[in-house]
C-alpha cells in the first residue's frame, strides 16, 4: 500500500513536470508553469521520505536545513546579472549529486559482486556523466563570472587530448562492468572530471550559451542514469525531461550561433581574437538632448537591448522611453537576438518584468530585413550581437554568428560606458561607422536623460 501511494504520487509529480514544461512555452503562463514544476518536485521529495528503507531521518534533516539555507541565501543574494553563473553552478551540482549517489551505491553493492552488467553500466554512466558535468560547469561558471578568462584556452593538441580522455573514460567503464571493482569506479570519477574541464576550457566567449545548455542536458542525463541505478521512476522521468529539453535548447543555441555542437566542442571555433584596434580612430559622440531630438523626428525606432541593459537594470527606464515615444506617435519595436545577454531569454525576461508588451519584441530573422527602413536603431548595452565582424572578419571569434544588422539603419545610437569590447573580446567596427553616434555613460542614466529631454521637446 505504502509503495503504491509513493508510485502514485510520483506519477502525479511527473505529470506536473510535463505540464510545467508546456506552460513555460509562453511568458504569460511561465510563472504558473514554474510553480507547478516546484509543486511536483516538493511532492516527489515528500513521497521519497516515506520509503521503507529509510530508518533514520537525522542526516536527511541536516541536508534539508543546510541545502535549503544555502539555496535561499543564493537566491536572495545573487544579482540578476550573475544568474547565468548560478544556472551553470546548479547544473554542475545536479551532476555532482548524481556522481555522489553513484559512488555510494558502488561502495554499498559492488563488494557483494551480485550486480548485473546493466546495473553496472547505469551506475558507471551516472558517475561518468555527472562528474564531467560538475567539473565542466564549474569552469563555465568561472568563465561567466570572469574569474577565468572568457577567451578560449587551447593547449597544444587540445582536442586530441579531449578525445583521449573520452576514450579512456569509456574503456574504464567497460572494464568496470567486466570486472567490477571500487577502485575502477574511483578512477572513472577522476578521468571524467578531467574530461569535463578539457571539454569546456577551449570554448570561447560567444559560444558559452551552447556549452551551458549542453551541460544542462548532461545533468539531466546523469540524473536519469541515477534513476535507473536507484530504480526510481520519478528521477528517470525528470532526468529525461531535463536531458531532452536541454538538448533542444543546445540545438537552438547552436543554430543561433550558426555553429554545430561538434565544432563548438572539438574545433575551437573562434579561437583567434582579432587584432583590430581603436588606435587613431575617432567615434562621433552625442548627447542625451541630441538623441531625444533624433528620436522625436523619427517614424520608426528599433531598440536593441543587450547585456549592458541587464547590468545597469535599465529595463524600467526603457519602458518609460517607450511610453514617451509612443505618446509622440513614433513606431517602436524591440529587436531580440537569441544570445543577447548571458542566458537564453535574458532580454525577454527583463523586458517582461518592465511590462513591455510581448508583441513589440521581434526576433532577429523577422526584423533584419526592416533595418534599411528604420530611422533610429537604439543599441542599449549590446555589443557582440551587433558586431559586423561576425559577417566580415573570418579571423574573428564571432565569425559566422548571425547578427542584428543595425548598421543598415539610417542612424545608429549606441548607449554604453566606453569603447570596451563585449563578451567575446572583439573590437566593434559599428562604433566607427559614419551613421553611428555614441552616447557614453550608464545605460539607465542615459535613458532617463533622453526621456526627460524628449518630454521637454
Ligand atoms: P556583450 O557583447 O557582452 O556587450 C555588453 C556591453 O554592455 C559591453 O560592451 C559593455 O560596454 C556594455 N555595458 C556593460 N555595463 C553597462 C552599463 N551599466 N551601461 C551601459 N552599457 C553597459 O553583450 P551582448 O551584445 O548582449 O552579447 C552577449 C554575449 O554574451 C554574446 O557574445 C553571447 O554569445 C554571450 N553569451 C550569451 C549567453 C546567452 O545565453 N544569452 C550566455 C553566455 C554568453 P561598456 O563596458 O563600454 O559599458
Amino acid at each position: 500500500m505504502r509503495d503504491t501511494l509513493i508510485q502514485a504520487t510520483y506519477l502525479v509529480a511527473s505529470a506536473l513536470f510535463i505540464i510545467a514544461i508546456k506552460l513555460l512555452n509562453s511568458p504569460r503562463t511561465a510563472r504558473l508553469g514554474n510553480g507547478l514544476g516546484a509543486l511536483g518536485m516538493l511532492m516527489g521529495a515528500i513521497a521519497t521520505l516515506f520509503y521503507q528503507e529509510i530508518v533514520r531521518y537525522e542526516w536527511i534533516l541536516l541536508g534539508v536545513v543546510l541545502g535549503g539555507a544555502l539555496g535561499a541565501w543564493m537566491a536572495l543574494r545573487v544579482r540578476m546579472t550573475a544568474m547565468p553563473q548560478m544556472v551553470a553552478l546548479l547544473n554542475g551540482f545536479g551532476g555532482g549529486a548524481s556522481t555522489l549517489v553513484g559512488l555510494v551505491e558502488v561502495l554499498r553493492r559492488v563488494p557483494q559482486g551480485e550486480d548485473s552488467p546493466v546495473w553496472l553500466l547505469t551506475v558507471g554512466l551516472s558517475i561518468l556523466i555527472g562528474a564531467a558535468t560538475l567539473s565542466g560547469s564549474l569552469i563555465a561558471a568561472g568563465k561567466l563570472h570572469e574569474v577565468i578568462t572568457g577567451r578560449p584556452i587551447v593547449l597544444p593538441g587540445h582536442h586530441y587530448q579531449t578525445g583521449l580522455w573520452l576514450v579512456a573514460a569509456l574503456v574504464l567503464l567497460v572494464w568496470a562492468i567486466a570486472t567490477p571493482a571500487q577502485g575502477l569506479f574511483g578512477l572513472l570519477t577522476a578521468i571524467a572530471t578531467i574530461l569535463g574541464v578539457w571539454m569546456v576550457l577551449p570554448v570561447g566567449g560567444a559560444d558559452m550559451p551552447v556549452i551551458v545548455s549542453f551541460l544542462n542536458s548532461l545533468s539531466g542525463l546523469a540524473a536519469a542514469a541515477t534513476g535507473f541505478v536507484l530504480q526510481n521512476y520519478l528521477l528517470i522521468i525528470a532526468g529525461t525531461l531535463v536531458g531532452a529539453s536541454g538538448f533542444i535548447l543546445t540545438t537552438i543555441m547552436s543554430k543561433a550561433m550558426n555553429r554545430s555542437l561538434w565544432s563548438v566542442l572539438f574545433e575551437a571555433v573562434g579561437g583567434q581574437v582579432s587584432a583590430a584596434s581603436a588606435e587613431g580612430r575617432t567615434v562621433r559622440q552625442t548627447s542625451a538632448e541630441d538623441v531625444a531630438l533624433m528620436l522625436s523626428y523619427a517614424r520608426s525606432v528599433v531598440i536593441v537591448p543587450g547585456y549592458g541593459m541587464a547590468v545597469s537594470q535599465a529595463q524600467h527606464a526603457v519602458k518609460k522611453l517607450l511610453d514617451a515615444l509612443q505618446k509622440k506617435g513614433v513606431e517602436v519595436r524591440f529587436a531580440i537576438h537569441p544570445v543577447a545577454g548571458r542566458m537564453p531569454g535574458h532580454m525577454n525576461v527583463l523586458l517582461a518584468e518592465a511590462d513591455v508588451p510581448y508583441d513589440l519584441l521581434w526576433e532577429m530573422e523577422r526584423i533584419n530585413p526592416d533595418f534599411p527602413q528604420v530611422d533610429v536603431a537604439l543599441v542599449i548595452g549590446a555589443n557582440d550581437v551587433v558586431n559586423p565582424a561576425a559577417k566580415t572578419d573570418p579571423s574573428s571569434p564571432l565569425y559566422g554568428m548571425p547578427i542584428l544588422e543595425v548598421d543598415k539603419a539610417r542612424t545608429v545610437v549606441v548607449l554604453k560606458r566606453s569603447l570596451n569590447p563585449g563578451f567575446a573580446g572583439v573590437e566593434n567596427e559599428l562604433f566607427y561607422k559614419p551613421n553611428t553616434y555614441m552616447l557614453f555613460g550608464d545605460a539607465k542614466k542615459s535613458l532617463e536623460a533622453i526621456t526627460q529631454a524628449l518630454m521637454e521637446i
